[in-house]
């Protein structure tokens, strides 16, 4: 493994050009954190986090929709991160301080089981990428009970590439793709990036060795006046990816355009249930309307963090106010933000 990253720096090095490579996924930004990668890259090559962390992406206004359903006596099953995710005002976390029922599960089927236990209503946060989005799908095609719900969180990763692609706010040079987003939508949702905007990318596993290959591999697309999607991943990601969890996301959800945590409303970007499961839709089924979204807590710059032109170090509140035991923002929250990575691993 030694011989062989040596082996790969030395190629990326003999290849090296300047260059920023954006990554959007928080298992890739642990792994380049961990294991140091930055500094063992040409200092021409820059890797930056984008909005890779799916509990960070979950905007205010959907932290505000729970705790509206809290106010409705609803019981809140979600992930223990979640918690922790600033609203406009509080928290969930804060609202189950006040006595409000909001219960930590490990998936959406536990969420299923605390309503059959139950005689309230339960909401289940279906938070998470295109990853996740088959199994929320599954379980509202295996006919939950009727006091069960969903508050659907879940974002598609290449609508918000395209809009930070756009929005020429980032100047992103090329991309490594989330290896396991990649193994539901396979690598032709990314071909856009390189057929119409000219963008290397290397879709990419998750241990050091793959993210080292992802880049030597937009290396040599640079070299080779190339622009295109190379599959670092292939043991896990095909090009058409997993048809069948495609075909169950598309059965459950339809796709609309709402904003996330850093960016306004991205168009096309998150999947909403269909009309024809509206019993299993908290948003209908509870008729709740959020106004007056405050997004970001005083301070805190998880939003440009998110689109690529922060560091967690340009925050005066990094590793001061905001720490991972009292995180301010969403990206110190999940292990998976890049604040919360930075605090752990040292700086960028
Ligand atoms: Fe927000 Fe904390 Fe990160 Fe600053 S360090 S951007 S307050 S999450």
């Amino acid at each position: 493994m030694k011989n062989l990253s040596k082996e790969l720096i030395s190629r990326i090095e003999k290849i090296a050009t300047p260059i920023k490579i954006m990554h959007v996924c928080g298992s890739h930004e642990h792994t380049i954190m961990e294991n140091g990668l930055r500094t063992l890259l040409p200092p021409e090559v820059e890797v930056i986090a984008g909005p890779g962390c799916p509990v960070c992406c979950v905007p205010a206004r959907e932290i505000d929709e729970a705790l509206e359903l809290l106010d409705k006596g609803v019981t809140i099953a979600t992930f223990g991160d979640m918690l922790r995710v600033p609203g406009s005002n509080s928290s969930l976390n804060d609202a189950k301080a006040e006595g409000a029922d909001v219960r930590i599960v490990y998936g959406i089927n536990n969420g299923v089981e605390i309503a059959k236990k139950l005689d309230n209503e339960v909401v289940f946060i279906a938070a998470g990428f295109e990853t996740t989005a088959p199994t929320t799908a599954s379980e509202i095609l295996a006919e939950p009970p009727e006091n069960f719900s969903i508050l659907s969180s879940h974002r598609m990763i290449p609508p918000a590439l395209e809009f930070l692609i756009e929005s020429g706010e980032t100047s992103l040079n090329a991309l490594i793709e989330p290896g396991h987003v990649g193994t539901i939508i396979g690598t032709k949702p990314f071909e856009i990036f390189s057929n119409k905007y000219g963008i290397p990318q290397a879709m990419a596993g998750f241990n050091p060795l793959d993210v080292l290959m992802a880049v030597y591999m937009i290396l040599r697309q640079c070299k080779n006046g190339e622009a295109k999607i190379d599959n670092e991943y292939n043991r896990a990601v095909k090009t058409e990816g997993n048809v069948k969890a495609q075909e169950v996301i598309d059965e459950v959800f339809e796709v609309k355009s709402r904003e996330w945590r850093g960016f306004p409303k991205i168009p096309n970007s998150i999947l909403e249930i269909k009309k024809e499961f509206n019993e299993f839709n908290a948003r209908e089924k509870f008729d709740i309307e959020v106004k007056n979204v405050e997004n970001e807590p005083n301070g805190c710059i998880c939003g440009p963090i998110l689109r690529g032109i922060a560091k967690p170090e340009d925050c005066k509140l990094f590793r001061k106010t905001c720490n991972p035991a009292n995180p301010v923002g969403a990206c110190m929250v999940s292990k998976e933000g890049t604040c919360n990575i930075a605090h752990r691993y040292g700086l960028h």
